[in-house]
């Protein structure tokens, strides 16, 4: 037996998830582009996302810690964890196919410790975030290592006049030839619109690839990925001066037909949407209507006759417009989205 489908879904639109993939290769030029999947490739989920960007032509996927890279082995992909690597990951990591991301002198000691091999290594440029220092390089830190990317990383590629992103950007620079990395890799999203000098020989796009708007240079050439849908769990009709939901904090003008969605704040469904949020049905527009509770959302419906138990409903999750309103970063609305959503491509 398998387990029935869950009442609350999550829509991911595979075109528009390689259209964005191309258009971020496009504006990275002669570099190539590949793909930020960690995090469970930002909630909607890594190996769906790594198969179709792979079909598509992306060779260089990051994720964060090897137990993500395990869940994408067998794919032929090439994977690199960003967090390169602790004492517990050596009985592993140089066995397997991915990558370390070396981030500190300590981790470098450890991968040759084990054995070495290729591996890829972080120089921090200015974010004081992770990566080796400059001077470390120079003073023979990677000599004799084997490194295919040597990467930094952007402390505020999305604010495209800090003077940081130019800072950092020479700093990454005065690296070439310094190290036998076979290839520069310096841009995420938001780094990809700050021009050509930025692209180096590979950028790594994560928020962009799933819909977020990193840059405005980026706005209508990426698009909507994840629509979250929940299920009618109950429609009823609600008397004039009845409330709906937790306080009272709506009161129906007139008498109003309600419906009940499987979907809450424990879904990443936030209380900012509390009677600001909208629903759609075969394009009629619906607003949420009270307090969001943890598992149930109320919407009106008398726009909706034919609407009842057990319909689809789409919830608007405009990525832009929802940080605005919610007060959290595009990535926290994607990674928040939980556990209970079926996850399904079309
Ligand atoms: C997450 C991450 C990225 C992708 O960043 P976005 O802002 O999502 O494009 C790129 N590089 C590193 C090192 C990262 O940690």
């Amino acid at each position: 037996m398998t387990d029935p489908a869950a009442p609350l879904r999550l829509i991911l639109d595979s075109e528009a998830l390689v259209s964005n993939w191309r258009a971020l290769a496009r504006m990275s030029g002669r570099a190539a582009c590949g793909a930020a999947v960690k995090a469970n490739g930002y909630g909607l989920g890594a190996t769906g996302v790594a198969q179709r960007l792979a079909a598509a032509g992306c060779r260089d996927f990051f994720v964060a810690s090897w137990g993500e890279a395990a869940e994408l082995a067998g794919q032929g992909l090439s994977v690199t964890v960003l967090h390169g690597v602790r004492d517990e990951d050596m009985a592993i990591a140089p066995h397997g196919p991915a990558r370390p991301m070396l981030n500190s002198a300590d981790q470098v000691r450890r991968w040759r410790e084990g054995g070495g091999g290729r591996c890829d290594v972080m120089v921090d440029t200015g974010m004081n975030r992770l990566g080796v220092a400059p001077a470390e390089i120079a003073a023979g830190l990677l000599d004799g290592l084997e490194i295919e990317v040597l990467a930094s990383h952007l402390a505020s590629a999305d604010e495209p006049d800090s003077p940081l992103n130019v800072a950092q950007c020479a700093e990454f620079t005065a690296l070439r030839g310094r190290t036998s990395a076979k290839r520069m890799s310096l841009a995420n999203s938001a780094g990809i619109a700050l021009g050509a000098d930025y692209a180096f020989d590979l950028t790594r796009p994560g928020i962009s690839l799933y819909g977020g708007i990193a840059a405005e240079a980026h706005r209508g050439a990426i698009r909507p990925v994840v629509t979250p849908q929940a299920q009618v769990l109950q429609r009823r009709r609600v008397p004039a001066g009845g409330i709906v939901g937790y306080n009272g904090t709506f009161v129906v003008p007139r008498d109003m037909d309600v419906a009940v969605l499987n979907i809450g704040y424990a879904d990443g469904y936030l209380r900012c949407f509390s009677s600001k949020g909208m629903a759609r049905v075969d394009g009629v527009d619906v607003p949420v209507i009270g307090r969001i509770s943890m598992d149930l959302t109320a919407i009106a419906v008398d726009a909706l006759p034919g609407l009842g138990e057990g319909d689809w409903v789409s919830l608007d999750y405009d990525l832009p417009a929802t940080s605005a309103l919610s007060g959290l970063s595009q990535y926290e609305l994607l990674t928040g989205l939980g556990r209970r959503f079926d996850r399904v491509w079309d």
